[in-house]
Formats: C-alpha cells, structure tokens, sequence
C-alpha cells in the first residue's frame, strides 16, 4: 500500500534533512524500460511493486551496418538478475522480434516464472525456445481479451488492438499506487482485416480515468490516418489480375496480414503460392498451423513444381522486400537463386516500404530486377502497395482521447518520435507537466496516482549478442572489427630463440585487407627490413616477449602510416623455433613462384607458436 504519510514533512525544520519528493520509497511503484526508449526496437518495460516485478515485452534490435558481425542487441538484464529473489513474470502484447526476439536470452539469465503470451506470439515463442536446449521449462500461458492475471499485487487485462500481426494486446496493469494502460504496437484501421480494436473497451477505460498512458510512438512523425490493410488488399488484387504471367510478390514475413492477403489475391486469381525465404516459410507454416492462413496443401508449390507450372498460375511469395543481401529476393535478382531465374515476362511487386537506411541496398535491386525486362511495382503516393502497422499523429490522439490518462509516456520509438508524441499529447490537451519523456533506465514513481520523475536509475545499456555469445560483446571487439574494415590487418612472424636471446631468421609481413601485396612488394620489405633492424637493436640485451611486441609495433605502425596514411591492426606472431620458421619461409618463396595468394597454413600443432 502507499505509504508516504510517515516520512512526508510539509513543513520539514532545517535540521532534519528535506523530505526529497523524488526519491524511491517503500510502497512505491516503478515503472522502467529496460529497451524500446530512444529506439525502434528491444521493447522492455518493468513494473515493480514490493517483491514482484511485470515485464511487459522482450525483444531484440536489429543492429545498423556500423555493429560490425553484431547479430542482435538486446537490453542489459542486469537490474533484474540482480533483482532474482522478486517474482518475475513477463506478458506479451504480440509476435513480432521487437517483442519477443530477446526471450530466449532472458530465460538464460533471470528467473522468470511464467510468459503471458497471445495466441499467435505463443506459436512463435515456442518456435523460438525450441531451437534453444533446456528453456522449456518456463510456462507459457495462452492469453486473449478477456484473460485477468492476479499476483499478489497486480492484476493485468487486455484488450484487442489492430497492428499488422494477429492477436495484438494492448495491457491495463493495475497496481496498489494506480494503474497503467500499455498501448503496445497498433493502429487503427475502421475496415481492418483481422480481429478489431476494442473500442468500447479502451472507452471504458478511459471512464476510469486510468493515471498513465504508456503509447507506441513510431509513426508519432507522420500526419494523416493511415491507409487501410483492405485497401492494400484491392490493390495487390487489382495487379494480380492484370498480370498476364508470373507474380513475384516481397513483403515483410512479420506482416501476417499482408502475406494472407497476397495469398487471398494470388487463389482468386487462379494462382497458386510458392514460398522463399526462411523466415516467410517459417511464418506461412505456423498461420497455418493458427487457421490465420486458409491454403490447402495442393495450392501450394514446391520448388521442384515451380518449373513445371504455367506462369500466369504462379504466385511466388517471397522475403527480401528490404534489399537484405542474403534473402531470397536479392539472389533472385543477382540471378543465384537456385530455383528462380528471372524472366522479362515477370511482375515484381513490393509490398512494403522502405525502413530508412535501406533505400539504397533496395534502390540496387530493384535496378538489377530492370535490367533483367521484368515489370517492377513498388510503394509509391500513387499507390496503396503498403501501409504501416502503427498509429499516425491523428490515430494517437484518438487513443489519447479514449483513454484520457492523467499522465502521459511516450514509448516505441527514437527520441524524436518520442517528442513528436509528446506534442501530439499536448495538442489533445495534456499539460506537458504530466508528459514524461524517458530514456532507457529512468525510473518513474507512481505513488498514489501521482507520478513522479525519480532521481535515481538503472543500467539502460546496450548488449551485443555475436552468434549466440550473450556475454557481451565488448566494445573492444568492436572497435578492432571497425580499424579490420577500415584499415586492414598486418601480422608480423619472426622466429626467436629465447633462450640464446637470438633471432633466428628476418621477420616476414602477411597482411589482409591492408594493400595489395602484389603492388607493395617494395613496401612490405622496406617494413621487414625496419622491423628487423629495430629487433636486432633490441636483442642486444635480454628482453621478454611483451617487449618484443611492442617494440614490433611501435616500429611498423608509425612507418606504415608515413608512406600508406593507414593504421592496420599491427600482431606480432614469435615464434620460438627455428625449424617452424624455415617451413614458413620455405612456402612463401614457393608462393613466390607460383604467384598464386599466399595462405600460410594453420599448424595446431605448434606449441612454440606464441601468437595474440
Ligand atoms: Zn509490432
Ligand atoms: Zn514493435
């Protein structure tokens, strides 16, 4: 329960320390995110009370080219591994990575007692867990509209939204100190295609006058009510029928909708459905599974099939729809894709815009799919090709007005989505006193439904997930991968014998990505000629293997710099033995004749290699 009375000193004496106001206090409830503030991604949103804590999300980023090799980023749980005596329990608003793509990492590190997910997330999450051993064990509770989740002291409900994948929630979180409306990700769409918005319910909640309104932010930038899914329908419907040959169709794999409705259009038309792409197959598989997507198995072409069926009855699916080098739709472009070669007869059509970044890898394929004679339609002002699965300006504020929150916090999005939101808010009314703006960490106090910005916070950091390495990648790596991209890698091998104090042989220079070695003959035994001088100098005395490092690099780097105005990465390789030495050097001058590239040869069995 509140309790402030005890500790509130209105009149406080100068010698007694001040009541502070924003200072957590027992009896407090906080609310935090973890992720999805300050970004489009990572969604994570904490509610601690006493000893229980409610997450709302869990998902991943997907990481821009600068995060060289990163896979994913996913929140800092640090805060709530810390917090592993709480009881902890995490609800789903919906299926899409930016929700749940960090679940399995979680389970791996915090005890979490049981997921609420929607129908559709709780099919993807299952997918998920089951390509990951041993995280089975936490229970995943189906939930709908209608489900009420009663810990000691929270009770949470929901209520439908419309967002671009079945079963989408949006959360009301009741709490000693008041309660909380989750938007999760929606729109609102008047002819939607799936499940609608439960409008009469928003209302009523908003007769309730909840404290907070906690609402998805991303297209807080963009003016007018979106595009309806079904007008997007018509037109996909409309193009197909046209098309007096072969379909190929890229959109968004997490765009359920969408994918049903292509496949709604190609049936119609007399045509039936292939497949590309593995998280398309993967999605088509479970909306299936789901009743989402009505296709019978014999509508349904293998690869083999393709080839064999009429082009104006082909209807291919496919992902890639934002350049992404690896998909389907880039190797159809590139024409290395193993089962579809483009054709001048085929209509490309992209269902989808493009996520700002991309335009450029999508620009170069939709150019490669022109040069192959093939009709390519992409989302434009003079068409209905796409259209988003989140709430514009004007959309927002009719959640706003169904609501009518006391308080206000824009969530889902950048920073200036965040703002954006946040004016959207004070045009409807909203004093911007009761508008919070946070960033990942900040914590906000709701103490007896008045909510208050706290002086304290938590970790907000970012973690670099490499493969499925959760440690943490270091920014250290990270940097090393960017001076890789930049300037290249130069290794220098001499051999030693350290118990003479002696070098052995001349040091030789391998280096990747730096120059051409071909071209750079003369420098690269210039650098061995340095380096080597500069050791024979140091050798003269009694020296370690540190010293010899350093004194390699301190050498090479300022003479690698002066004649290429580049910084490799400098790694000295010792060597202590002569006869490994000799291999080394007795291949390179057969490379030498040969001319061929020289790739010196792994050799795990060396003990006396010292390399770093
Ligand atoms: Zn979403
Ligand atoms: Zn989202």
């Amino acid at each position: 329960m509140p309790n402030k009375s005890n500790q509130h000193q209105g009149h406080s004496t100068n010698r007694k320390p001040a009541y502070n106001k924003n200072q957590v206090q027992k009896g407090d409830t906080l609310i935090y995110a973890l992720g999805g503030l300050g970004e489009v991604g990572k969604n994570m949103y904490c509610y601690e009370y006493e000893n229980e804590i409610c997450i709302v999300d869990c998902g991943v980023l997907f990481p821009g080219d600068e995060l060289l090799g990163v896979d994913y980023v996913i929140p800092d749980y640090h805060h709530l591994i810390r917090m592993n005596k709480k009881r902890k329990f995490l609800v789903i608003t919906h299926g899409h990575e930016d929700h749940i793509g960090g679940i399995p990492f979680l389970l791996k590190q915090v005890q979490i007692d049981a997921i609420y997910a929607p129908r559709f997330a709780k099919a993807l999450i299952l997918k998920k867990l089951s390509e990951h051993k041993g995280l089975e064990k936490t229970p995943i509770i189906e939930i709908d509209e209608n489900s009420s989740i009663k810990t000691r002291y929270f009770t949470v409900g929901f209520f439908n939204t419309i967002h671009s994948i079945p079963d989408s929630l949006g959360v009301l979180i009741t709490t000693p100190n008041g309660s909380i409306v989750h938007t999760g990700d929606f729109k609102f769409d008047l002819t939607p295609v799936g499940t609608n918005a439960d409008y009469q319910k928003m209302a009523y909640i908003g007769v309730m006058q909840p404290d907070l309104l906690m609402a998805d932010s991303t297209n807080a930038g963009v003016e007018e009510f979106s595009i309806s899914e079904k007008d997007v329908a018509s037109e996909i419907l409309e193009i197909m029928r046209n098309a007096k040959h072969r379909m190929i169709i890229a959109t968004f794999a997490s765009n359920v909708y969408r994918v049903n409705q292509i496949i709604e259009a190609a049936l119609r038309c007399g045509r039936k459905i292939a497949v590309f792409g593995r998280s398309m197959e993967n999605v088509v598989d479970i909306a299936r599974k789901m009743g989402v997507i009505k296709i019978k198995n014999s509508q349904i072409l293998s690869p083999e099939e393709l080839s064999r069926t009429p082009d104006n009855e082909v209807c291919i699916i496919c992902t890639g729809s934002q350049g992404e080098p690896l998909a389907a739709l880039s190797r159809i472009a590139s024409g290395t894709h193993r089962y579809i070669h483009l054709k001048p007869s085929d209509t490309v059509v992209f269902s989808s815009s493009p996520i700002p970044g991309n335009a450029s890898s999508i620009n170069k394929i939709i150019d490669k799919l022109f040069r192959s004679g093939a009709t390519v339609l992409s989302k434009s002002v003079l068409n209905n090709l796409h259209t988003t699965g989140h709430a514009s300006r004007e959309e927002q504020k009719l959640m706003l007005q169904l609501i009518r929150p006391r308080y206000f916090m824009p969530i889902h999005g950048e920073y200036k989505m965040l703002m954006q939101h946040r004016q959207t808010a004070i045009d409807t009314g909203m004093p911007p006193e009761n508008i919070f703006v946070c960033a990942n960490g900040d914590i906000l106090i709701l103490r007896d439904h008045e909510i208050i910005q706290s002086d304290w916070r938590y970790q907000g950091d970012d973690i670099y997930v490499d493969g499925n390495d959760i440690s943490g990648l270091s920014t250290a790596v990270l940097k090393d991968r960017r001076i890789l991209a930049d300037n290249g890698l130069v290794a220098v091998i001499i051999a030693i014998d350290s118990k003479e104090n002696k070098i052995l042989s001349r040091p030789i220079i391998v280096s990747r990505g730096f120059v051409f070695i071909k071209d750079s003959q003369a420098l690269i035994k210039e650098a061995e000629f340095i380096v080597g001088a500069s050791l024979q100098e140091k050798m003269k005395e009694k020296t370690t293997f540190s010293e010899i490092k350093n004194c390699i690099r301190s050498t090479l780097e300022p003479f690698l710099y002066k004649k290429t105005h580049r910084n490799p990465i400098v790694i000295p390789v010792i060597l202590n033995s002569k006869q490994t030495m000799e291999e080394i050097t007795k291949k390179r001058a057969a490379h030498d004749r040969s001319k061929k590239p020289y790739r010196r040869k792994e050799n795990k069995d060396n003990k006396n290699k010292e390399a770093q």
